[in-house]
């Protein structure tokens, strides 16, 4: 099946007991046991809940993996992968990471004895230099928050594999529609569902979709035995937001585009990063990788300042400046102050994000009020 049409049904036949057609919300922690042990393949919602188990189906279907898995968030998702290692391990990531990765890893995963080598990924050669027995995993994210770098993830999985590494990518800036990396090769694909899939900044949730069915299995167990799954109410607004996926992105990628194009040359932008230019360094990964750019644009602002930075970031109508990407309204960041506040300053300013940075998630609505927008607040 189609991208499209696995959207709209993947995991969801109708109703076996009532014929409904959508997916019911199945609002129960437990469920009847005829005797102890004797079910109807649901015990307790924690593990497995119907409401769930459908999102799943779909969310494996989307990324053509086998299994999915359904978290109550991105970080939840995040923390069962790293569960997977034991003190010792080492994992290989990038060094241009969502601040709360860089976060688990440094701040608590770090303290459990697991070593991280965050590195320039430009080359993917670099895994050999930092590949030993003790490594485990290789981590990325593709593009990359905020500066949108891309990296190879095919060679990446090719060089894994030699070495006998979980891949693990980070599938959310691109979301399933523009990129899958279980086809290129990847181990596990994880999501922060709060983005793209869900799409409406409703729901806060993560996903792990993989292929192998032993690496399903003790990723459930530990789903199961630390329980930061999702609630059957947030599942069914997952599922209903997954419908129009498509239909989103390809407005999402519409927009992105037009508005890429008309910052580009405005006299008050000086960087500008959006995998979709023909000059931007990692175009041609990009368009071999991806089926189309996207609407994540990160810009600096000509000889701003943090004060400067903060009076144009405030001075927008139909961008909202908040957190978080990926839904139908138009989002404004500022990561050194909100996204990338736990990043240290020399670690950030490194890989470009400076005070003068703002994150665009550009929306669905009619492009000419965002194009409006943008020219009266930078004026
Ligand atoms: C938001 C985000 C996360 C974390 O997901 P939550 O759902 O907020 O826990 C991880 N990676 C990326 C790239 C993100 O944008």
């Amino acid at each position: 099946m189609k991208f499209a049409t696995k959207a709209i049904h993947a995991g969801q036949e109708p109703d076996p007991t009532t014929g409904a057609v959508m997916t019911p919300i199945y609002q129960t922690s437990t469920y009847w046991q005829r005797e102890p042990g004797d079910n109807k393949g649901y015990e307790y919602s924690r593990g497995t809940n119907p409401t769930r188990k459908a999102l799943e189906d779909c969310l494996a279907a989307l990324e053509n993996a086998k299994y999915g898995l359904a978290f109550s968030s991105g970080m939840g998702a995040t923390d069962a992968v790293m569960k997977l290692l034991a003190p010792g391990d080492e994992v290989i990531t990038g060094n241009d990471l969502y601040g709360g990765s860089y976060r688990i890893f440094t701040k608590i995963y770090a303290n459990y004895g697991i070593k991280f080598h965050f590195l320039d990924l430009s080359n993917p050669e670099i895994i050999r230099q930092y590949t030993n027995e003790k490594t485990k995993l290789v981590w990325i994210e593709t593009p990359t928050n905020p500066t949108m770098q891309v990296v190879d993830i095919e060679a990446i999985a090719k060089i894994s594999k030699e070495k006998n590494l979980m891949l693990v990518v980070d599938n959310t800036f691109a979301s399933p529609y523009l990129q899958n990396p279980m086809d290129l090769g990847a181990t596990i694909v994880m999501h922060s569902v709060t983005k793209y899939i869900g799409g409406h900044s409703d729901v806060v949730m993560g996903a792990l979709m993989m292929n192998d069915e032993d690496l399903y299995k003790r990723l459930w167990f530990i789903y199961n035995a630390c329980g930061a799954t999702p609630g059957p109410m947030d599942s069914f607004l997952v599922l209903r937001g997954i419908k129009t996926l498509h239909l989103r992105m390809k407005a999402h990628c519409e927009n992105g585009r037009i508005i890429a194009e008309f910052l580009k040359t405005h006299p008050r932008v000086d960087k500008i990063y959006w995998p979709g230019f023909t000059d931007h360094p990692n175009h041609e990964i990009a368009k071999k990788q991806m089926r189309d750019f996207g609407g994540m644009i990160s810009i600096t602002l000509k000889g701003a300042d943090l004060k400067e930075t903060f009076r144009v970031a405030g001075s927008f109508k139909v961008f909202t400046l908040a957190e978080s990407l990926g839904g139908v309204e138009s989002l404004m960041n500022h990561p050194v102050s909100m996204t990338h506040g736990s990043i240290p300053k020399e670690v950030r300013e490194a890989v470009g994000v400076t005070d003068n940075l703002l994150r665009l998630s550009v929306g669905v609505e009619d492009v000419e009020d965002l194009l409006d927008d943008l020219k009266q607040a930078l004026s």
